[in-house]
């Protein structure tokens, strides 16, 4: 398995890494995709604006695309908070990555750099980084965010980043490729393989972050990659249903149900999974 297949093309080898979450030492990649055009549905970068900003390693100023807060619409989000929008999957736009030097991360933490950890990527990304030389292109496609990404997850394993970091850049890599396989015309033949690919992939890194995440919350506090803990225990007790460890599963859905702070909605959200776990493991049986 390698995680950080296609990072090649910004002159990064990332060697060959079995566990993400070992501790310091590790790699990346990355690549392009399809565009939806429809008429009368406006195209994402109706929703973009570029923002200049500095990079946090070279100080060189350059220019990201942000989403336009005002102007999207939310809905209802996939059962494992996954957000969706319409129109846009802002998720393939939250990393930037300086141009200049290669140094990558999620917009939450790009300027949160310590000077250990500028030393790091500064002799291990930007030494050997080579810009793609392609042009930035108006929207991303899902090959072009899930490249940005594995850049940012490799960037977090350079600078030792915290393992929730890696963990929740490895979750909407997940996502990203539930995007991408959502937009593949399932119902055509030719896209069979290329939609079981991106299964095969999410499963690889929805694995990867489940692994991160229930390590960091016995390492790390809350919150945590801006989420509140009954946010991520109820994420927990999705990924472990998924994983079939319905124990873990069970005693996030109960420290949910038990906890004063949790909005009714996630309650509401954890008793359906609870329903639904009690369900998987009947028909198990
Ligand atoms: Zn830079």
């Amino acid at each position: 398995m390698n995680l950080f297949e296609g990072l090649e093309q910004f002159g990064l080898k990332a060697q060959e890494m079995s566990n993400l979450f070992e501790d310091e030492k590790k790699n990346v990649t990355s690549v392009d995709g399809n565009k939806e055009a429809a008429e009368e549905i406006p195209t994402e970068d109706a929703f973009l604006l570029e923002k200049g900003i500095r990079c946090a390693v070279c100080d060189k100023g350059f220019k990201t695309k942000m989403i336009k807060n005002g102007r999207i619409k939310r809905l209802e989000p996939d059962a494992d908070l996954r957000p969706r929008f319409q129109y846009i999957d802002t998720l393939k736009y939250d990393v930037s990555s300086c141009p200049n030097c290669g140094y990558t991360a999620m917009n939450r933490y790009f300027d949160h750099l310590s000077s250990v950890q500028v030393k790091l990527i500064k002799e291990q990304i930007c030494a050997n980084f080579k810009p793609t030389g392609k042009e930035e292109p108006a929207v991303y496609d899902y090959d072009t965010a899930i490249g940005r990404y594995k850049l940012a997850l490799y960037t977090t394993m350079v600078k030792k980043g915290k393992t929730s970091e890696k963990a929740y850049t490895c979750l909407k890599i997940a996502w990203l490729y539930r995007g991408k396989a959502e937009n593949l015309d399932a119902k055509d033949q030719a896209n069979a393989a290329a939609i079981k690919e991106c299964k095969t992939q999410e499963e690889m890194f929805y694995a990867q972050a489940y692994e991160g995440f229930m390590k960091a919350v016995s390492s790390e506090m809350f919150p945590m990659c801006g989420m509140d803990q009954n946010t991520v225990d109820y994420i927990l007790a999705y990924m472990s249903a998924h994983f079939k460890r319905y124990d873990v599963a069970s005693k996030c859905i109960a420290n949910i149900l038990q906890s004063p702070s949790a909005q009714n909605k996630t309650k509401e959200r954890a008793r359906d999974l609870k329903e639904k776990i009690i369900a998987e493991i009947k028909k198990g049986k």
